[in-house]
């Protein structure tokens, strides 16, 4: 059994939590702990790239159009005065973006945006910002990183926090701050551009003890994730591709989104998520198309390596071939709900990331400013914690006994009967279809019932393993967004429900 105390503690190894680590004074000891290998997350996937806030006033209505207002406007404005310096600091850590032959940075630009303002490196941002910041780590004395181990409490104390955790053996690590740095919550849902880490455990963890959460209900749906009945991720087709030309068709063939909105395939990714869906109903499909074929072979390979690869490694030369892509559970707007220097309502717990609810999103995210937001209040959280004094609280043997007995004490007397393959399958299907891009009150009760019932069952059988925390963070996120969903009357933003017959909404 490991006792350690540490002055940081930092769950999760995404860009948040990476970049909190690498802010944060190098005489304080920080653990590291992360669910899969170091890097692992939703970041190192991210295709579009990150926003840089050059023309502040535009991208300010740009976030409020695509937040639907409901965005808290402080923290919109942190973001931006703090953009700049954040993506210094990227690039001193050796992120390499894309420039022109003159050494000029090359923007792109993504649906909801009305200018061309968002930095890239290809279309493999993400991959090239995670292995920047994991060398830099790496060589960091004052890290210490633990792979392959899920958190699965954190117990609040009074002067220190407690935090349990499953690699090959039962944990327990004390540290005055921990930082919940576990993105958001894809693996709930049975499609989703997200990787299997994914399953929204740090929320889930945070309700359990204590810790405020809220507009669970605004849920993303990326337009034109991949169409594929059997991947457990789907592959996503960066919203850049449309920035650069790239067009929607119904199965008909025919182009559809300047029904719905004079930003056409460029609105917001809400708008345009609830129009495919209408679109797939009124054509009865289960796809549309995305349609490139009218760009450069040349400026397509170029401009988009992976997602061409991808492609026709599935058959699909997309500059002569439509692609099948359908509306895909990508992000989530709320969470852990935090201050503007990341603090929860428990003290020393802090969040950032896409778990963390700071307001810049509102009820809808503009496309690539979650890197960003990522980066800006990872940041003010190592400001944060470098002003707080080192701790003087001390851990005996006894202390960590004491608490690892009460813990332990939970699960002596259940032994779990439960098939928690089965039911992560069934929750992830009710999800899909129930709690998607349209939903209805009736569907939305129905499934907070049956959810209600699973929840219980879990917890008449409790059992100490990653498998079964896992499961119950899956039920917990799901049940928090449903009620959620109930709870909202209007729809705004991301958040849509309508009464549509059942058999319309299953995908
Ligand atoms: C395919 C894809 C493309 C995207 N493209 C863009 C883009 O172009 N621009 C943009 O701005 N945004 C993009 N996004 C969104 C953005 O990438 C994410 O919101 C952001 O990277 C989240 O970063 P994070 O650090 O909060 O979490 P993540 O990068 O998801 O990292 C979470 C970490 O927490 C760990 N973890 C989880 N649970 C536990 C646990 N119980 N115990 C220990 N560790 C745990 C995970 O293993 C992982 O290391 C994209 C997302 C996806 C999926």
């Amino acid at each position: 059994m490991d006792c350690l105390k540490y002055d940081v503690i930092i769950i999760g190894t995404g860009i948040s939590g990476l970049f909190t680590a690498l802010n944060i004074d190098k005489r304080k000891n920080i653990l590291m702990l992360t669910k899969k290998a170091l890097g692992s997350g939703s970041s190192e996937l991210a295709q579009g790239g990150i926003v840089s806030c050059i023309d502040k006033d535009s991208h300010y209505k740009d976030t409020l159009i695509a937040g639907s207002y409901y965005n808290e406007k402080d923290a919109i404005i942190t973001l931006q005065d703090e953009s700049e310096d954040s993506i210094n600091k990227l690039i001193e850590l050796g992120v390499d973006f894309d420039k022109d032959e003159s050494g000029n940075f090359l923007y792109t630009k993504e649906g909801g945006h009305s200018n061309a303002r968002i930095l890239h490196h290809k279309d493999a941002t993400g991959k090239e910002i995670i292995r920047a910041l994991t060398d830099k780590v790496r060589e960091r004395k004052n890290i210490k990183v633990l792979e392959n181990t899920s958190v699965i409490d954190i117990l609040s104390k009074k002067e220190i926090n407690a935090v349990i955790s499953i690699g090959d053996s039962l944990k327990i690590f004390y540290a005055k701050s921990v930082v919940i740095a576990t993105g958001g919550i894809g693996q709930v849902y049975k499609n989703t551009t997200n990787p299997l880490d994914i399953t929204g455990d740090g929320i889930a963890i945070a309700s359990r003890a204590g810790i405020n959460i809220c507009d669970m209900e605004f849920v993303q749906f990326h337009p034109t994730g991949m169409y594929s009945v059997d991947e457990e991720r789907r592959t996503l087709i960066s919203e850049a591709v449309r920035g650069e030309g790239a067009v929607l068709r119904n199965i008909k063939g025919e182009r559809f989104m300047e029904k719905y909105h004079e930003m056409k395939e460029l609105a917001p990714r809400d708008i345009v998520s609830i129009s495919i869906f209408k679109e797939l109903i009124e054509t009865n499909s289960d796809y549309i198309f995305l349609d490139v074929t009218h760009l450069d072979k040349d400026f397509i390979k170029n401009r988009f390596p992976n997602i061409y690869e991808k492609c026709l490694s599935l058959g699909i030369d997309i500059s002569k071939d439509y692609v099948k892509v359908s509306p895909t559970q990508h992000y989530l707007m709320g969470g852990i709900e935090t201050n503007l220097n990341g603090r929860t309502n428990l003290n020393g717990i802090f969040a950032c990331g896409e778990c963390a609810r700071t307001g810049v999103h509102g009820a809808n995210r503009l496309a690539s400013n979650s890197l960003l937001e990522g980066i800006v209040f990872a940041n003010r959280i190592s400001r944060e914690i470098n002003s707080i004094s080192f701790s003087e609280a001390s851990i005996s043997k006894e202390d960590l006994e004491k608490d690892l007995k009460l813990y332990k004490g939970k699960f002596n007397n259940f032994n779990c009967i439960l098939d928690l393959d089965d039911i992560k399958d069934n929750i992830k299907e009710i999800m899909e279809k129930y709690v998607g891009v349209i939903k209805n009150d009736e569907n939305l009760t129905r499934s907070l019932d049956t959810i209600n019932k699973i929840k219980q069952s879990l917890e008449n059988n409790l059992k100490l393993s990653k498998d079964y925390f896992e499961v119950i963070n899956i039920v917990t996120v799901s049940k928090l967004i449903i009620e959620g969903a109930i709870k909202r009357k209007e729809n705004i933003g991301a958040h849509f429900k309508a009464d549509l017959r059942r058999d319309c909404i299953v995908r």
